[in-house]
């Protein structure tokens, strides 16, 4: 049985040509890139071609990159340095629907004695920016938004949110772990001061990641120890996936323009096709500003996780809109505060696709999703509409 990989946003494929460049990192050039001696050198060498890239396809200096271990320490990394270098400052903005890596440090934080405000989506997922400027305070310290989500895949306007910040001479970060590779970004022409990314999201190995920080601004490293990324995050360099984080950026600025059409292309062949041959079905999102690679739909009266497991029969992998919480299934957050209604967001799957899917492989989803649900339909408890509200909400 072959398999149908839809769940892109989860992670992704390394690429061919990413692997290539990577290997020789991993067998003959081992020499640890601080060392005196030209072995090591050479492997320097190799970093700092990796650095070149990652800056240039976010239009940045090679300098202003530091290499972490992932999406997450990366975001981790931008908030503690904002919080740590200020440390009068003990309020911070976010938005309801970040991802864990940005939601459950805040929530982390509160209880350490900062405060935080959650900015609300609207049922499409859109930020209200009034609400965003109101939020903004003396003592904000930070504020942090996504670039793009990775459930719905809307994209935030970062370039009008972070003028506002700016011009309250707040510091910012977006998360754009999942925005990298798929929109452009260049931060020459963005006003932020932290930008995240993650390499497995882009073709990439899982295990690398890299924090953007413009010059000048203040910043306080997340993990202390050796003067490697110029003391900024020490630890021996995992260089064989830096190299192939940098291969993984050019790859994706040299195919974006080409990608967006075709992938696009595909992403809507496979929504049409859905919505048109399964009825109460809806997209989740806000479908005019969406990344072109993500569809999330919502099939009502159906469990997204029965939808999963008949899927995976099929050889079919995407991903659910619910998290498994102590027995009762829970929309998800992001779900829950876009207001998305209990019988659609229980049956919401997300389809994330890349370089690498084909028409055949939305042609075979097309195909065989409509029975799915069909046959999950007939057994389904939530049939009955009095079952409108979630039976425990625990
Ligand atoms: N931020 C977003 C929006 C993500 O989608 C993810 C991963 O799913 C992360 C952060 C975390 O990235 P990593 O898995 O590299 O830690």
């Amino acid at each position: 049985m072959r398999t149908i990989y839809m769940d892109n946003n989860a992670t992704t494929a390394v690429d061919p040509d990413v692997l290539e460049e990577m290997l020789p990192l991993l067998k003959e050039l081992y020499g640890n890139p601080s060392s005196m001696h030209t072995f090591g050198g050479q492997v320097g060498k190799h970093v700092a071609l990796a650095r070149e890239r990652v800056a240039k396809a976010l239009g940045a200096q090679p300098e202003e990159i530091i290499f972490t271990s992932c999406g997450t320490e990366s975001d981790n990394t931008a908030i503690m340095s904002a919080l740590q270098a200020q440390p009068e400052k003990k309020h911070i903005v976010t938005t309801r629907v970040e991802h864990p890596a940005v939601l459950n440090l805040v929530q982390h934080l509160e209880k350490k004695g900062y405060e935080a405000t959650y900015l609300n989506v609207d049922e499409k997922g859109r930020l209200d920016l009034e609400e965003l400027k109101n939020a903004l305070r003396k003592d904000t310290a930070i504020v942090s938004i996504m670039f793009a989500n990775n459930e719905t895949g809307t994209i935030f306007p970062i370039k009008e949110i972070g003028e506002i910040v700016k011009e309250k001479g707040i510091l910012f970060h977006t998360d754009a772990v999942q925005a990298v590779g798929k929109e452009p970004i260049n931060v020459q022409e963005l006003p932020v001061d932290y930008l995240a990314l993650s390499g497995h999201k882009l073709h990439g190995p899982k295990g690398v990641g890299a924090l953007y920080v413009r010059r000048g601004t203040p910043f306080r490293p997340f993990l202390r120890g050796g003067h490697q990324e110029r003391g900024r995050r020490a630890g021996t360099e995992n260089v064989a996936s830096i190299v192939a984080l940098g291969k993984a950026c050019e790859l994706a600025s040299l195919n974006m323009k080409a990608e967006r059409t075709t992938v696009k292309a595909l992403r809507d062949r496979l929504e049409d096709g859905l919505l048109k041959a399964i009825p109460d079905a809806i997209v989740n999102g806000d479908t005019d500003n969406r990344l072109p690679n993500t569809t999330n739909i919502a099939f009502k009266y159906v469990e997204g996780e029965a939808i999963l497991l008949l899927m995976d029969g099929h050889g079919i992998c995407a991903s659910s809109g619910s998290a498994c919480t102590s027995g009762s299934l829970e929309p998800s957050h992001v779900l829950r505060a876009m207001g998305v209604p209990f019988t659609y967001a229980h049956g919401s799957i997300r389809f994330s696709l890349s370089r690498f899917t084909t028409q055949a492989d939305v042609d075979f989803v097309v195909d065989e999703l409509p029975r799915i649900i069909k046959r999950l339909r007939e057994i389904s408890p939530y049939r009955n509409e009095a079952a409108e509200k979630p039976a425990c909400t625990c």
